[in-house]
């Protein structure tokens, strides 16, 4: 008891300013007729919210450094396959993309299962992590971003209903995976990453793997991409705190974005935006989502 009591003696002299000694909390204690049972509950509390506190430090601040140190900034792409990578990316189809578990509604649309069937996904990760490219999960890419998981790449995919004719804006290249899987269905590609070393090392990968004509550009995507706009398709990969005005406007008549709404960090919704040929909007919540946030360039 009287070790836990330390923690919270800490906890109070250093938050509230409040110094209260071991003697002072046995007078405190008679003074105010608090039992002994309640100075451990406090304790406990106590060290609670150290815990509590001490984890998000080191979310904080130890994180991102790390994945940024594991991820060198940019680095070379083979992008060649092996047996066991062409089976563990059927094994991802089927059991994450085809059939999902946990109750998450399965990925019909043929063109992008095959399109999650032929992108080679460790080619887009840092060759650390290329054990894991094919499990359902997003990876860190350095600079505190991460590529997308393959289900919610799979599921923006099928949302804005891609066809061979389409013209595809993205906002946040990161690895370039999901550009590469729209280029796989579409006729033309445009993203834009706001980190340089990412937009660089996102052009990497999608040129080793022959995605030529993916254009990449390093810029702020609040504004879209005006001189190639209207777009049929906008996929942003970034959580933003309201829709863009610049990409409604870029959106064509008949076009479909697809883009996660909500504050950082915290849990977003993925709404589906829809223009008709008439121009008008319409749109609706999927499903909620957790993405990195998007960012202004502040120059
Ligand atoms: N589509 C990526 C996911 C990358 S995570 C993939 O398949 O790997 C989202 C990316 O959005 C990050 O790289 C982040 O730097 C980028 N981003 C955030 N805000 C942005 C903005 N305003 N303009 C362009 N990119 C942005």
């Amino acid at each position: 008891m009287l070790s836990n009591f330390g923690a919270s003696n800490l906890l109070f002299s250093r938050f509230e300013r409040f110094e209260l000694s071991i003697l002072d909390a046995i007078i405190f204690s008679q003074l105010a007729d608090i039992t002994i049972r309640d100075i451990t509950l406090l304790n406990i509390w106590g060290l609670f919210t150290l815990v509590k506190f001490f984890s998000f430090l080191f979310v904080l601040l130890v994180f991102p450094p790390l994945t940024t140190a594991l991820v060198a900034d940019t680095y070379p792409v083979e992008c060649e396959d092996a047996a066991h990578f062409e089976e563990r990316r059927e094994k991802l189809a089927e059991n994450h993309i085809i059939s999902p578990r946990r109750g998450a509604q399965p990925i019909e649309d043929t063109r992008v299962i095959d399109a999650m069937r032929s992108v080679y996904r460790h080619a887009f990760v840092h060759p650390n992590y290329r054990a894991q490219a094919y499990l359902d999960r997003p990876l860190p890419i350095g600079h505190g971003q991460t590529i997308s998981q393959p289900f919610i790449v799979a599921l923006m995919s099928e949302l804005v209903r891609p066809g061979p004719d389409d013209r595809a804006l993205e906002i946040g290249t990161g690895s370039g995976y999901q550009a590469a899987v729209l280029a796989e269905i579409v006729r033309e590609v445009y993203t834009i990453e706001i980190i340089e070393p990412l937009a660089h090392q996102g052009k990497t990968a999608l040129r080793a793997c022959g995605y030529d004509d993916v254009k990449v550009k390093h810029d702020d995507g609040y504004y879209g991409w005006e001189e190639h706009a209207p777009f049929d398709i906008i996929v942003v990969t970034a959580a933003a705190s309201h829709i863009a005005p610049p990409l409604i406007e870029q959106l064509a008549d008949g076009g479909r974005m697809v883009i996660p709404v909500g504050p950082p960090y915290e849990t977003q919704s993925l709404m589906l935006v829809e223009k008709d040929e008439e121009g008008r909007l319409t749109q609706r919540s999927v499903m909620p989502v957790r993405f990195v946030p998007f960012v202004r360039d502040e120059n």
